[in-house]
């Protein structure tokens, strides 16, 4: 059973509400007190007692809830979600017709008008991604929503929650249909990649750079070395193989990128003896690459917003110029840096001034290329700017 209640909007964040904002935030509420469980449906009042919206509570560590309806009859049931689903499917109609791409983000989170789900196919299966207990309770009412909607092999789940936040990995994360293969193989732009939908907290893609690897591919790799950092499972790797690039080198700390950047060539038929692939902490990499005086035409740079290594703490915020620095010493006169982040800490206007900052103390000077945001798919809330959150800037190092 759903449990619903009143609460009041602070008369200060009143406006901030009816103008689309959709986090809800604990301060935002007078009588906070009130509520207990996540999943609770929320309907939320100005100060006058009249309705503004419904929300549901589920706790995130970006805010406390998720705006759902400003309509105050619309029940929060399986017809809603699978109306919300409906849309967010027609939207995204020009990704079925796209037999190059069998892989793509069908739902996003408050783009699509739900916070805290996210939902991905990858070439006949279904993941969706729970961001709290809160979302997690209307499962049954969304999973129906979802299996009426699509055609479907199988379908799974990846929990981003539990008391502190983290990611449950000790569980099955196979929820119905027909498991996948192991990996299951799908294509991006006509390549191909290993994905394992059973396998931790990740899959092996991050999706939405998509358009990222395709420029690599397309338009700077070819005849290239390539140094790619924070490589993971090497996806931009194998795309600037794939583009004609004479070398690749992918460094990684974590033992598995290994196997993992060497599994992605093999799907590819890529050559791995020509590869290079690293595992080191990239600031020691950076070190040795300076000591050696290696060079190379195509720097990638693509760190997680923050990261803790056995020596170094990484926050993309206050640390992104330092990584630029090093990385400008790396790159040939001439090549080019990609630099993209997914920190919603900041917007692009801060990235390009860290950006300018760091060739401007490299004694460097530096032609934007290309920008990047979000594809398609990654649907964004306009009401929601830290929604948008992946910024990449193409650069060249002109001397
Ligand atoms: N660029 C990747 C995604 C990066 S995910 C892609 O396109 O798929 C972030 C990765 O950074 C993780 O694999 C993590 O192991 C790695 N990492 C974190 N800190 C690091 C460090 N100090 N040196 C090298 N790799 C690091």
């Amino acid at each position: 059973m759903v449990q619903e209640i009143d609460l009041s909007i602070k008369p200060e964040f009143v406006q901030n509400y009816k103008d689309g904002y959709p986090l809800i935030s604990k301060k935002s509420i007078l009588n906070w007190d009130k509520l207990k469980e996540e999943g609770t449906i929320l309907n939320l009042l100005d100060d006058k007692g009249k309705f503004v919206l419904k929300a549901y509570h589920g706790v995130q560590n970006k805010g406390y809830g998720w705006a759902l309806t400003t309509d105050k009859d619309t029940r929060i049931n399986q017809d809603f979600f699978s109306t919300k689903i409906k849309s967010a499917l027609e939207y995204r109609k020009d990704f079925d017709a796209n037999k190059d791409t069998t892989a793509w983000r069908v739902f996003n989170g408050e783009g699509d008008g739900v916070g805290g789900l996210c939902i991905d196919y990858f070439d006949g299966y279904y993941m969706l991604t729970w961001y709290s207990l809160g979302i997690y309770e209307f499962k049954s009412e969304i999973l129906e929503a979802l299996k009426n909607n699509v055609a479907y092999k199988g379908i799974y789940q990846k929990k981003r929650f539990d008391s502190k936040g983290k990611y449950l990995d000790d569980e099955d994360d196979f929820v119905c249909g027909e498991r996948a293969p192991q990996p299951l193989i799908i294509k991006e732009s006509g390549s191909n990649f290993a994905i394992y939908l059973d396998d931790g907290a990740m899959v092996g893609v991050f999706l939405d750079q998509r358009e990222v690897r395709e420029a690599i591919r397309e338009n700077y790799a070819k005849g290239k070395t390539v140094l790619n950092t924070f490589s993971y499972t090497g996806a931009f790797s194998v795309f600037a193989a794939l583009g004609g690039s004479t070398k690749t080198t992918s460094v990684d700390l974590a033992k598995r990128s290994y196997s993992k950047t060497k599994e992605q060539f093999l799907v590819n038929n890529i050559d791995v003896l020509k590869q290079d692939i690293v595992v080191e902490d990239i600031f020691n990499y950076f070190k040795f690459a300076i000591k050696k005086k290696y060079l190379f035409d195509l720097v990638i740079l693509d760190p997680p917003s923050f990261a803790r290594s056995k020596k170094h703490t990484f926050s993309a915020s206050k640390d992104y110029v330092n990584l630029l620095k090093e990385a400008i010493k790396v790159t040939s006169k001439g090549g080019t840096l990609v630099a993209s982040t997914n920190s919603a800490n900041f917007n692009m206007m801060t990235f390009s001034d860290f950006i300018a900052k760091a060739f401007k103390e490299s004694n460097t000077r530096y032609k934007v290329k290309e920008r990047f945001s979000l594809p398609k798919d990654f649907r964004v809330c306009k009401h929601f700017k830290e929604g948008d959150y992946l910024k990449v800037v193409f650069i060249e190092k002109i001397r």
